[in-house]
């Protein structure tokens, strides 16, 4: 890695770790080293495909979700857990990284767990009423996590009373809320169509001082969700899953306050190095600005984290 990209604060927006599984059980340190160097070679093929899915048109594409999916998975053998995690970050000089829940693979007790060990990682949980204890009242006036929502993989209605219930309280106190976006047909996910962007027009629309953070600009569709945005002030964008090419786009769109860097590191590989070196690149031919680069890579995070919390990173 370059010294600009070392010298770049970094705080990753969207990453996940997962319970140690029994394959690593079973093998050496040293042997589980190998396997993740050969898995950067299927991470470079994996983010090239990726990021050039939004082409195909949606009708053919939607068959091959599946697919797509399952060929995000075989690194996280490797390279998935908390260690894991924190090996990333030295090694990409990553201040920070928020680990969000994806209940029941990865639990929010889980993401709590780990979280109160190590202080570079914050908690991200995911609403889900099957923890009510997490949700209560008093946790939720002074919440020591970032919330998450993912419309496809909800078990209750965006228009519950107890949601009505927590938005309100997010609007009042202009919290930041993160929201996964990007239809993914797949038999994970209960209610894929949810992951439209469209669907969530009238929250938007209705809390105008929640601050939305839309993770990976709706995957597939990223021009959709960048009209969205540009409709809705209360919206930002995060860079996983998207090319430079629509990163610059974004960034000419909305402006570089609006977009944050994340990752969605362990899905598709060795990504936090990859998703880092693109700003990189990115700077270095000009297509950002050192202002713009410091703003999605730090600082935007930065701001939100420290207003939200209410104390200094
Ligand atoms: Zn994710």
């Amino acid at each position: 890695m370059s010294e600009i990209s070392q010298n770049l604060q970094c705080i990753d927006f969207h990453t996940h770790i997962y319970p140690q599984n029994s394959f690593r059980n079973h093998i050496s340190e040293t042997q589980n080293e190998k396997i993740k160097s050969a898995f950067k070679y299927y991470s470079l093929f994996t983010h090239a495909i990726q990021q050039k899915i939004h082409i195909i048109p949606d009708t053919i594409r939607k068959n091959f979700d599946p697919l797509l999916l399952a060929f995000t998975l075989p690194p996280l053998a490797a390279n998935s857990t908390a260690a894991d995690l924190n090996t990333e970050l030295l090694n990409n000089n990553i201040d920070f990284a928020i680990v969000a829940a994806h209940p029941p693979v990865i639990t929010n007790q889980h993401i709590i767990a780990e979280t109160n060990i190590n202080k570079k990682l914050i908690p991200c949980l995911s609403l889900n009423f099957a923890d009510a204890e997490l949700f209560t009242v008093s946790n939720l006036t002074n919440p020591k996590f970032i919330l998450k929502i993912n419309p496809m993989a909800i078990d209750f209605d965006l228009n519950d009373e107890k949601v009505i219930e927590i938005l309100e309280l997010w609007n009042k106190n202009s919290w930041p809320l993160v929201i996964h976006t990007g239809a993914l047909h797949s038999s994970f996910f209960k209610h894929p169509e949810a992951g439209q962007i469209e669907s969530l027009l009238t929250m938007v629309e209705k809390y105008k001082s929640i601050d939305f953070i839309l993770l990976h600009m709706n995957i597939f569709k990223p021009y959709e969700a960048l009209e969205f945005c540009q409709k809705f002030e209360n919206t930002k964008v995060t860079t996983s899953w998207q090319s430079e090419e629509l990163i610059t786009i974004a960034c000419k769109k909305l402006g570089s306050e609006r977009i944050l860097f994340s990752s969605d590191w362990p899905l598709v590989g060795n990504n936090i190095e990859i998703r880092k070196n693109m700003i990189q690149n990115m700077l270095q031919n000009g297509h950002l600005t050192t202002a713009e680069a410091e703003n999605i890579l730090y600082l935007n995070a930065q701001k939100i984290l420290e207003a939200y919390f209410s104390k200094k990173l």
